[in-house]
């Protein structure tokens, strides 16, 4: 999820082309304003590239940024990742519901329209109410990344991949994502025969991703990356898309690709077998 859902992380991608990293200067500046921004309560630390400020014990504040802030660093740069964001983002973990909306209307204004967290391209930050987990901060972590790497990236892809790792666990040294609570809609769907087609998912936009999804977009987009991911083939069709994008800027040629199959229909009718074959909690 995105609060400014198209054009604003793309112009960042775009506008960013010329600047320097931020200095050991620009992070202690930033830390300043953040503290002075939130006053007492709060934990402001550098947690690179980011800047990490909470209002829980400090010791917790700064245990999320090692264990999930750091840790998914380390782990989407080994992955996909070669550039840091151009600008310091600051990462905002509220400890509670109230926290959360208290704080965002008075820092920013805003009302926001969920209840765990989003992304504000336009103020570098990722605001979280942490109460509900650490899943959606690391799904919200991907998306400055991307706009970094891969600033064209269509909505689609920008979500699957995120979505993938708000469930995340480390397996072989590397990140991976786990079955979640979207699996189960996305199973009524396939089951009711409704899901659309990869190439209708690839020629989203970003207003029919996020506008006209009828509620399947982002469980299809993160089970055709778990997919990806299962068959040892997501880090090469990330790494392949963006080699692509200027000739294939949807990524479904390269999709077709990197997924080898014989015959296009039948490897998703294959894919939406598979996906009722997942299990999730209780389920
Ligand atoms: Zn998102």
């Amino acid at each position: 999820m995105m609060k400014v859902r198209y054009a604003a992380w793309m112009l960042i991608g775009l506008n960013a082309v010329a600047a320097a990293a931020p200095t050991e200067a620009d992070y202690a500046a930033e830390v300043r304003r953040v503290r002075a921004q939130l006053g007492e309560g709060f934990t402001v630390i550098e947690s690179r590239p980011f800047v990490v400020a909470g209002d829980e014990a400090a010791a917790r504040v700064r245990a999320r940024a090692e264990r999930t802030v750091q840790w998914a660093v380390r782990h989407l740069k080994d992955s996909y990742f070669e550039k840091d964001p151009e600008h310091i983002i600051t990462i905002y973990l509220f400890c509670n519901a109230a926290s959360y909306r208290k704080h965002v209307k008075e820092l920013f204004g805003d009302e926001p329209d969920t209840p765990y967290g989003y992304y504000s391209p336009s103020r570098r930050a990722l605001v979280m109410n942490i109460a509900t987990g650490g899943g959606t901060l690391v799904h919200e972590m991907v998306h400055p990344f991307m706009a970094a790497n891969f600033p064209k990236c269509p909505a689609w892809f920008n979500e699957g991949l995120a979505s993938l790792y708000e469930q995340s666990a480390e397996r072989d040294g590397r990140i991976v994502g786990l079955t979640n609570w979207r699996l189960h809609g996305l199973q009524k769907t396939i089951r009711a025969g409704e899901l659309g087609s990869f190439r209708d998912l690839a020629a989203t936009d970003d207003h029919g991703f996020y506008k006209m999804d009828r509620g399947s977009n982002y469980a299809q987009a993160r089970y055709l990356c778990y997919w990806l991911q299962e068959h040892g083939k997501l880090h090469t069709f990330y790494h392949q898309f963006v080699a692509a994008a200027a000739d294939d800027p949807s990524g479904y040629k390269t999709l077709v690709k990197v997924v080898e199959a014989d015959n296009f229909a039948g490897f998703e009718k294959q894919w939406q077998r598979w996906v009722l074959t997942l299990r999730f909690g209780g389920m």
